[in-house]
């Protein structure tokens, strides 16, 4: 009898959104990768709080939006306001698709979810597992590890965040800068929101600064300001209980190649860029889900000609719109509220930008 052809060994190097997402699909391909984690468990943190529709798409097969939908807030629409005042509502419920809202989800609940699934598929992630030296050698990738035996793979994909060990081992450059100004973030309770509840919103101001508020859960939200104070530029906030916050630069970052013999990079790893737009857990879930979908057809080669323009779009188009919503020149203010209030009333024209925050649309 002909002995099946045996699977690659597959290791994946972080059990964030990323990671989560390349083991849960390869598990339901019948691949048997190793996870690993220097973590001791899924995040603590709230982080990401919003899953956009190509997301729920991706994670659909697996069974994990079934779990995320039952636990979210379906935000159908995001408020644009100047100095209080409602500029635009975009309606993301006018959106083709059968997930027409982005999903709300603190990032801890969302990558519990992940991984209950992913154990229920056969594999469990190895937490406290640390990646400590990558070797490429006679095409296959050694790895050592702190915490566990390592090993010789075929594929390395690197979903080890921002600061990853294996772009740095690999000497794969990450080009780009950090901006000066000083963001904030908050999850609070906020008993007396006075809009509604499944509504996102971004309150911006002549001086350029603003206030981003996203639903969480029942009187829950998650607060941003591109200033240290996270609720103090939101209308309508006369009391909250802050459970978590912290400040932070925003990095603009992109790997040069997301790709060095068998080892792969995706997700943070791979590119950071600001929150607006909410893209950032949802790049990295689309580049787990694109680098098995290669891997399972033989077509690796050109997993970074995919993703790379992907990637750079998504970070020169968010630089411009944050650049445009943070600006204090009157004239660009003008003719950024104009446009704001005639999408609001030709609501076709929301379309477009729509279908890149989904994910729908590279
Ligand atoms: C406070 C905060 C708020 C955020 N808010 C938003 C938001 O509102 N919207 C948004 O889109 N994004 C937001 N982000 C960013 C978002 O969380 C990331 O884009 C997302 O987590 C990236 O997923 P990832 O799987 O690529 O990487 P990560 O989630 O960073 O996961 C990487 C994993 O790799 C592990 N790891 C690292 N090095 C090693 C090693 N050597 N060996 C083994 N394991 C290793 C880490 O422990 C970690 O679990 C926020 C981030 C933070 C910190």
């Amino acid at each position: 009898m002909a002995k099946a052809p045996s699977r690659p060994k597959i290791l994946i190097v972080g059990a964030g959104p990323c990671g989560l997402t390349a083991a849960l699909e390869l598990a339901r391909l019948g691949y048997h990768p190793r996870i690993i984690d220097k973590a001791p468990g899924p995040t603590p943190l709230s982080k990401a709080v919003g899953i956009n529709p190509r997301s729920l798409e991706i994670l659909d097969a697996s069974g994990v939006t079934e779990r995320l939908l039952a636990q979210g807030i379906r935000m159908q629409g995001v408020q644009a306001r100047y100095e209080g005042r409602l500029l635009a509502e975009i309606q993301v419920r006018r959106l083709p698709h059968r997930f027409n809202f982005m999903l709300a989800l603190p990032q801890s609940e969302t990558e519990t979810v992940m991984e209950d699934v992913l154990v229920s598929l056969g594999v469990r992630p190895e937490w406290n597992v640390e990646l400590t030296e990558i070797r490429l050698a006679g095409g296959k990738v050694e790895a050592d590890l702190k915490g566990a035996h390592g090993g010789t793979f075929d594929y390395v994909f690197g979903a080890d965040g921002a600061h990853s060990r294996v772009r740095e081992v690999l000497n794969l450059g990450f080009s780009g800068y950090t901006h000066k100004r000083i963001w904030s973030i908050a999850d609070a309770v906020i008993p007396d929101w006075p809009f509604p509840e499944a509504t996102a919103m971004a309150n911006l101001h002549r001086n350029g600064d603003m206030g981003f508020i996203i639903p969480i859960g029942p009187k829950r939200f998650r607060a941003v300001s591109n200033t240290p104070e996270p609720l103090a530029h939101l209308p309508g906030v006369e009391s909250a209980q802050v459970s978590q916050s912290d400040t932070f630069h925003i990095p603009v970052r992109q790997a040069d190649s997301y790709q060095t013999g068998g080892v792969f990079l995706g997700g943070d790893a791979a590119h950071v860029h600001s929150p607006i737009g909410a893209r950032g857990m949802n790049l990295g879930i689309e580049d787990a889900f694109v680098f098995v979908r290669r891997l399972s057809e033989g077509t690796l080669d050109g997993y970074t000609s995919e993703r790379h323009p992907v990637g750079r779009r998504w970070i020169l188009l968010s630089e411009r719109l944050l650049g445009v919503v943070q600006s204090s020149n009157p004239l660009v203010i003008g003719v950024r509220n104009l446009a704001m209030r005639t999408v609001n009333n030709l609501p076709g024209l929301q379309q477009p930008m729509m279908e890149r925050v989904a994910g729908l649309k590279n």
